[in-house]
């Protein structure tokens, strides 16, 4: 606390991210990377950047980008915004769509940073409760709203909402809009991208921080009609016209042109969360069904701080969420078999000291 922060500062709850250990030799299940290297062509196009052109500003609408993104899902480019990162893509959308005078509907099992967007952009929201086995059920959102916003799959639950019932609750909003967060959809769902055409009321927001691996890149784009893409420019023009730098650029068009490379490494890691699931059902666990690179799974007979304090003793880092609902899951993403398997051996060590 300081007499010189803004009144905006004193009032903020900022987001907590999942923790980067400096330590090295752990396994790091805590933050849904991916566990792979990013394509060897996005590497390379990185490394080729590097050079004297580094002294120049790069280009602040990234068409290359958004060429090679409108490319990949049939789009015009002008149906496509680019930013550093989803979240900063997320954090336009609240200032320039979802603020609005009836409030904000999300579900109340979620991604942690949609209410701290609402704290700095000043958002009303209400919360809808997602049903006893973590769905959403598209009728719950039946009621006055500004806008409706959710992850498909949603985290940190895992769980899919089908096209279809996206389709539905898009057609029924017709005077908000809907934004559907993919940060996971390449994990097994089918993007609502396929949508945008008919609906100019859906917006759908991807990263390059998951599937693509390029987290630490910090690339994400926005899919939608170009007076939803326009809503996005104007407050990022207003706030910085350079929010992906040359080598950003540069790797995110090689990611998305590396088509083999993608299809190869997502599918490998559906695979070890089928293995997974398998894995932990044996060892008594619920796991909520995911069509994501992460699993939400809970003991009946350890609670999850029990196990993520074991589980970190034992080097292996997961996700515990102290909030309602969900304080006895553990949050797995799913990393390589290998590592996967040494969680589930630890696990079986784990358990019978934590059961007693
Ligand atoms: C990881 C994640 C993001 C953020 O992705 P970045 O592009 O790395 O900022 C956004 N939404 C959800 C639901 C996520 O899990």
């Amino acid at each position: 606390m300081s007499k010189y922060w803004s009144r905006l500062v004193h009032q903020l709850t900022p987001y907590v991210p999942g923790e980067q250990p400096k330590m090295a030799n752990l396994i790091k299940l805590n933050t849904n990377e991916n566990p792979y290297p990013p394509s060897p062509k996005a590497m390379a196009a990185i490394t080729g950047e590097v050079d004297a052109r580094l002294r120049l500003y790069p280009d602040p609408n990234a068409d290359r980008l958004k060429e090679a993104i409108a490319d990949y899902y049939g789009l015009a480019p002008r149906q496509v915004f680019v930013g550093n990162g989803s979240d900063e893509v997320l954090a336009h959308a609240f200032c320039g769509l979802l603020k609005q005078d009836q409030p904000l509907l999300f579900p109340d099992i979620t991604y942690s940073f949609y209410p701290v967007y609402c704290g700095l952009y000043g958002v009303d929201y209400r919360t809808v409760p997602l049903t006893d086995d973590f769905q959403i059920d598209i009728a719950d959102y039946n009621q006055p709203n500004g806008g409706i916003i959710f992850p498909n799959p949603n985290a940190p639950t895992g769980r899919l909402l089908e096209l279809g019932q996206i389709e539905q609750l898009v057609a029924q909003h017709a005077d908000s809009v809907v934004v559907v967060d993919e940060a996971y959809i390449d994990f097994g769902g089918q993007s609502a991208i396929a949508l945008i055409e008919r609906y100019p009321n859906l917006l759908v927001i991807q990263t390059l921080s998951k599937s693509r691996s390029l987290a630490g890149l910090r690339v994400g784009f926005a899919a939608g009609h170009p007076d939803l893409i326009e809503a996005l420019e104007r407050v990022k023009n207003s706030f910085n016209s350079y929010p992906l730098d040359r080598l950003a650029i540069a790797g995110a068009v090689a990611a998305f042109e590396d088509r083999e490379y993608f299809e190869q490494t997502r599918q490998q890691i559906i695979s070890s969360r089928e293995f997974l699931v398998k894995a932990l059902q044996e060892q008594e666990f619920q796991v909520v069904p995911s069509k994501a690179n992460f699993v939400l799974a809970r003991h009946p007979k350890c609670s999850g701080e029990d196990l993520a304090a074991a589980l970190r003793a034992r080097g292996i880092i997961v996700r515990h969420f102290k909030l309602p609902r969900i304080e006895q899951y553990l949050r797995i993403t799913v990393g390589t078999d290998d590592e996967c398997r040494t969680l589930v051996d630890a696990l079986k060590e784990i358990l019978p000291e934590l059961k007693g």
